[in-house]
């Protein structure tokens, strides 16, 4: 029998403690749904989808900002394609777009440099959404920026970190039902890869939950989620993906983005705010700044739960709306619009989770 052979064995057959383990990265969700892993578990295994896709923890008064900044003469809006679909307390900047908004979808925010030397009267805004791996993206843009004197370069911010809505989500956690609890967490690989894991490692000892940093291969995550169920109730951090985490991150990475942004407190949707769990412009940046602070308050749809899905309360089936009212083509929530969310994946693949 190979390795892979006796780990499938194990997960298929464990009949010990149910097992709830959560991802917070939202190309583990996409991964674990297109790899059929949950149908190769043994019903005692779980998984469960944490707030890992950035676009679906974002609050509508910054959707709404965004949509006001695209509307108003002279500037310019530009963000990756998920954003544009997701709606504010209105509209989305798709629809902001069919009424006269300046909104333009780019791939990479290098791509806005461009335009912005080609038209230096305008205001060039990128909405900047991500958390630890998409920082370091924005600070070379505004560096760049900087270089080529372009004052008309603007951010709005709604970044965020991983390690302290961890550490809240574990603090909530304590307050869950027992066959709520989640007993372990695939730590981020993407996120781990720039950041490093060192800062799970007190959050591990303080809850008794073990966290395996996992890849993204179906082999890497089955191999993770073996691990957390063989370390339940251990407050340990291990690291499964050394091909690109080390426990203190790439050194460079860290420099750049902490010289341009410090810890401040962030909206997340259906959490509200958590303190220093975002990041801003420091103030010699604040020039930058296209007006992100204040963006707090959350518009939710009618009936929609994405909020209890991002914090592992529902799975996406659960939603009364799921599959009915709300699909990828009409979604009523960030969760059904963003490729990373698990109302998308979920409706995309048919997988029970
Ligand atoms: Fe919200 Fe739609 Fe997901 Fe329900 S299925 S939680 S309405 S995004």
């Amino acid at each position: 029998m190979t390795r892979r052979d006796e780990i499938l064995d194990f997960l298929g057959h464990y009949d010990g403690p149910e097992v709830r383990i959560m991802e917070v990265c939202g190309t583990h969700t996409a991964q674990i749904v297109r790899t059929g892993i949950p149908s190769l578990l043994s019903p005692k295994i779980h998984l469960i989808s944490g707030p890992g896709c950035p676009v679906c923890v974002t609050v509508t008064d910054y959707i709404d900002r965004l949509v006001e900044l695209s509307l108003a003469p002279g500037s310019t809006v530009y963000a990756f394609g998920d954003l544009l679909r997701v709606r504010g307390s209105r509209y989305s900047l798709s629809e902001a777009k069919s009424l006269g908004g300046q909104v333009r979808m780019v791939y990479a925010p290098a791509d806005l440099l461009m335009y912005a030397e080609r038209e230096p009267d305008v205001c060039h805004i990128f909405a900047a959404v991500g958390f630890e791996t998409t920082v370091p993206v924005y600070a070379d843009l505004i560096q760049e920026a900087k270089r080529r004197g372009l004052a008309n370069v603007k951010l709005l911010t709604s970044l965020k970190t991983m390690p302290g809505i961890v550490r809240w989500l574990c603090r909530e956690n304590e307050k869950a039902a027992p066959d709520k609890k989640v007993t372990g967490f695939l730590a981020p690989g993407h996120v781990c890869a720039a950041a490093g894991y060192r800062d799970y490692e007190p959050i591990a000892e303080a809850f008794q939950l073990p966290f395996i940093v996992a890849g993204f291969s179906a082999d890497l995550l089955l191999a993770a989620i073996y691990g957390l169920v063989r370390e339940q109730g251990r407050g340990v951090v291990r690291n499964f993906y050394p091909q690109a985490v080390t426990r203190d991150g790439n050194p460079a990475v860290r420099a750049a983005v902490q010289e341009m942004f410090s810890p401040c407190d962030a909206a997340w949707r259906g959490f509200g705010t958590v303190p220093g769990t975002g990041l801003c412009l420091r103030p010699a940046f604040a020039s930058f700044d296209a007006g992100s602070e204040g963006l707090t308050r959350d518009h939710v749809a009618g009936g929609c739960r994405c909020a209890d899905v991002l914090m592992g309360r529902i799975s996406s089936r659960e939603c009364p709306l799921f599959g009915k009212i709300c699909t990828p083509e009409n979604p009523q929530g960030a969760c059904m619009v963003s490729q990373e969310g698990s109302c998308f994946n979920h409706f995309q693949e048919g997988v029970p989770y």
